[in-house]
C-alpha cells in the first residue's frame, strides 16, 4: 500500500534503536525524510546512517535528551515545519509504589507526560496552519492494563493519555490527527532491562525470564520495532485522517479485554 507521505518530514524521537527507530525506519521506507533524535551521538549516526542508505531519504540527527528545554529546542530547530511527529523517550524505571518520592515523579512526568506535551504544543499550530498533520506518541500497554513494577510509567502515561484524548478532538477539524500507540512487550533494549530485573529478582537465566513472559502472551512470542514502526507510519499515512484520539495496543493480545 502506498502510504501518500512520499516527501513528507517527520520528527522521530528517542529513534537510535528500538521502537523509535523501527517508526523512524517504517517512515523512511514510504519516503518521508526525518529528523531523528537520541542522546547517544555515535549510535545515532550509525542509525541516521543506515536509514539514509537504505531509504534514499534525508535524515538530520540531533543528539540531544529531549526530556530537556534544551534537547527540545535543538530538536524543534532542526525541525521546523514537520508535518508528522512520532514522540517517545525512555520509559521510567521498575519499583514499588513505596519507593518514589517527589523528584522521581517530577522525572518520570518531564519525559513521559511533559516531553510530549511540549513538543505538540510546539508543532501543532504549524501543522493546523498548512492543513495536514499526524502525531503517534508511543506510550505503554500500562495506560489500558496497570503493571504493578511500573507506577511511574502507569502514572506519567495516564496522563498524557488525558491530554490526547480532549485535544485531539480539538485539531481534528484542521487536518491533524493525533493517537496513541501502547506497546506491550517487544524485543529492545528495554525488554532486556524489564528482564534483566526478572532474573535478579528471581535468580533465573535471561532466557527463561523471556520464556515465561512470551509464554503468557496469547502471540506466544514477543513483538518487533518492525511491526511496531509498520503500525506508526500507518498512523502516519495519508489513510489515518479519519483515525482521531485512539490508543492502539500492540501488544500480541496480552491484555485480556473484550475491547
Ligand atoms: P530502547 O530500546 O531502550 O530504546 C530507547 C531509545 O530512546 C534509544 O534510542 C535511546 O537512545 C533513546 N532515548 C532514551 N532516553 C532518551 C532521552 N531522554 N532523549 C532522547 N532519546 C532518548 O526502548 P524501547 O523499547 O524502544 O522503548 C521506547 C518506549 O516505549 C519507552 O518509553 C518504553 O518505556 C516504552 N515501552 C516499551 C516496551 C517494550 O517492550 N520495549 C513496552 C512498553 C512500553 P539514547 O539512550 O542514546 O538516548
Amino acid at each position: 500500500m502506498d502510504l501518500g507521505i512520499r516527501g513528507r518530514r517527520a520528527v522521530v524521537c528517542a529513534a537510535s534503536r528500538g521502537l523509535g527507530r523501527g517508526c523512524a525506519e517504517a517512515l523512511a521506507a514510504a519516503g518521508v525524510d526525518l529528523v531523528v533524535n537520541a542522546r547517544g551521538a555515535e549510535a545515532l549516526a550509525r542509525t541516521a546512517e543506515a536509514i539514509r542508505s537504505a531509504h534514499g531519504v534525508q535524515v538530520t540527527e540531533v543528539a540531544a535528551d529531549i526530556t530537556t528545554e534544551d534537547g527540545r529546542a535543538a530538536v524543534l530547530e532542526a525541525a521546523g515545519a514537520v508535518d508528522i511527529l512520532v514522540t517517545n523517550a525512555g520509559g521510567p524505571p521498575p519499583g514499588l509504589w513505596s519507593d518514589w518520592d517527589r523528584a522521581d515523579f517530577i522525572a518520570a512526568l518531564d519525559a513521559n507526560l511533559l516531553t510530549p506535551v511540549a513538543l505538540m504544543q510546539a508543532l501543532l499550530p504549524g501543522m493546523m496552519e498548512r492543513g495536514w498533520g499526524r502525531v503517534v506518541n508511543i506510550t505503554s500497554g500500562s495506560v489500558k492494563a496497570p503493571i504493578p513494577q511500573l507506577g511511574l510509567s502507569n502514572t506519567a502515561r495516564a496522563g498524557l493519555t488525558g491530554f490526547v484524548a480532549g485535544t485531539a478532538r480539538q485539531v481534528a477539524g484542521r487536518g491533524v490527527s493525533i493517537n496513541n500507540l501502547l506497546p506491550g512487550i517487544h524485543a529492545t533494549d528495554r525488554a532486556d532491562a524489564l528482564d534483566g530485573a526478572v532474573v535478579r529478582a528471581q535468580g533465573i537465566t535471561l532466557e527463561e525470564a523471556r520464556a515465561r513472559r512470551a509464554a503468557t502472551i496469547p502471540a506466544g512470542r514477543y513483538g518487533t520495532a518492525e511491526e511496531f514502526g509498520a503500525a506508526c507510519a500507518f498512523l502516519c499515512s495519508a489513510h489515518a485522517g479519519f483515525i482521531v484520539g485512539q490508543n492502539i495496543v500492540l501488544d500480541g493480545g496480552a491484555i485480556n479485554a473484550t475491547i
